[in-house]
């Protein structure tokens, strides 16, 4: 490294620790352990500022799915840059990228029956749309008292008020209670941690009857809504039963509860299939997107609503006009990235490439970690995967979450040129979709080299 280098690289992380708060993150612990300073990438790979090379096992952030630098997204962006960065699409105004983009999503998802998108600028966005928009239709449908929103216990949801409020974990809550009133969580299908069932087809019912049965006792007249993750990731990278979805979409329809699935993360093929809740067959309500969309290039989300409710709007009532949007929403450039994103999501049939490496990289992975003392389980779907670690493999007791055995085997990791993500007790594993199975193989050596080193 030349002195010049050395000198920026000083400046980074000096700069870093004196100013910068992050997300998810005790500022005291950036000081013990500074963050690394990614500062290149290209393709499944990023370098950091001091030029180490690494593969990307985290995707960004479980979002870069057309991998890093790709030249036809840049290509797209650079495009609309030179027609116009932004226009702005409230009242009396739109642009081109953001109307051939809610076009192009409604067409990919003709299969789940959307019919109309709005668009804002990450998953907390996407998710605070749906709930309003959902309190909205029940409201123009002349049933106001259908407010509330139903979640599961260990669903993530975003940060805002209301996904905050949806999302589970008291983890992600304590520290801003009070929560908006109105929403409320039963249990998650967890086919590794639940105290009911082994058998997966029992376990769904069993979580299925506590929604219903929930959904009952509080009245259905007072729900507006159920959202749940078609696999959820960050309350666990937990992938429910087959038959949970189907059940929900039955309950919902039987007491007449909208169903938004929150595809943030599972959205445009991460789990093998180009959406959730297209791999469980069943159609929601409302769709929530970010992510994905167009792999980060530049902050999007979309929330999508079917064709019946969708119609509600078309109702002459006082309460239609939908007084919400962003100065962001339907942002030029970050749409036409996701117009380019998409096409590469389709043409490099991407999610089929996560079904098949997803899978063979599983059964790698629990092939070689399967037997080590400190991991409870492996799972995932598609290119999803998290490795949960636990004291006791029998009372399935989870390691704790600032348990240095954790740090150590993602720092094992990242010193031989492989980046994971902690959480909690947990590995997570998401890396761009285009993920090779020579580098799966290399990844599974590496992150059970690491676990080896440390037990
Ligand atoms: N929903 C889900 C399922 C998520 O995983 C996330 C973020 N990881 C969000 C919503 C919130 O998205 P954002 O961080 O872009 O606001």
């Amino acid at each position: 490294m030349t002195s010049d280098a050395a000198a920026n690289l000083n400046f980074l992380a000096e700069n870093n620790a004196r100013h910068v708060w992050h997300p998810m993150t005790d500022p005291k612990a950036l000081e013990r352990d500074p963050p690394l300073i990614v500062a290149r990438g290209d393709g499944t790979r990023v370098w950091d500022a001091g030029g180490t090379e690494y593969l990307d096992l985290m995707g960004g952030l479980w979002n870069v799915n057309v991998g890093h630098n790709h030249p036809e997204v840049k290509r797209a962006i650079v495009a609309q840059l030179d027609r116009l960065a932004y226009y702005n699409t409230f009242a009396g105004f739109s642009n081109p990228p953001s109307i051939e983009l809610s076009a192009k999503l409604v067409e990919m998802l003709r299969p789940e029956g959307m019919a109309r998108v709005m668009f804002g600028t990450g998953g907390s966005d996407a998710n605070e749309t749906a709930f309003k928009l959902a309190r909205q239709y029940w409201k123009i449908m002349d049933r106001p008292e259908k407010v509330k929103v139903f979640s599961l216990k260990s669903a993530y949801h975003g940060v805002q008020f209301g996904g905050m409020s949806a999302s589970g974990g008291i983890v992600w809550r304590r520290a801003y209670e009070p929560l908006m009133p109105g929403f409320h969580q039963v249990d998650t299908p967890d086919p590794y941690r639940n105290p009911w069932s082994d058998d997966p087809d029992e376990l769904a019912r069993i979580c299925g009857g506590i929604l219903d049965r929930e959904i009952a006792h509080q009245g259905a007249d007072t729900v507006a809504a159920f959202i749940a993750e078609p696999v959820q990731g960050a309350g666990g990278v937990i992938v429910p039963p087959a038959s949970y979805w189907p059940l929900l979409r039955e309950i919902c329809d039987r007491r007449d509860v909208l169903l938004i699935a929150d595809e943030v993360v599972t959205g445009f093929g991460r789990t093998g299939s180009m959406f959730g809740v297209r791999g469980w067959g069943v159609k929601p309500d409302m769709m929530t997107f970010a992510k994905g969309i167009n792999s980060g290039y530049v902050p999007l989300s979309a929330t999508a609503v079917n064709a019946r409710v969708a119609a509600a709007w078309d109702r002459d009532h006082a309460l239609a006009p939908i007084m919400h949007g962003y100065t962001y929403s339907g942002h030029p450039l970050a749409c036409a990235a996701a117009l380019a994103c998409l096409e590469v999501v389709e043409d490099d049939d991407l999610a089929g490439n996560a079904a098949r490496v997803g899978a063979r990289f599983l059964e790698l992975l629990r092939a070689r970690l399967g037997a080590r003392r400190p991991v409870g389980d492996v799972r995932g779907k598609g290119l999803m995967i998290g490795v949960e670690f636990v004291r006791d493999r029998e009372t399935k007791e989870p390691l704790a979450p600032d348990d240095p055995f954790l740090r150590a085997v993602a720092r094992g990791c990242r010193d031989r040129g492989v980046l994971v993500r902690c959480q909690a007790h947990r590995i997570v594993i998401s890396p761009p979709l285009t993920f090779s199975e020579a580098e799966a193989e290399r990844a599974a050596a590496v992150l059970d080299e690491a676990v080896a080193d440390n037990v």
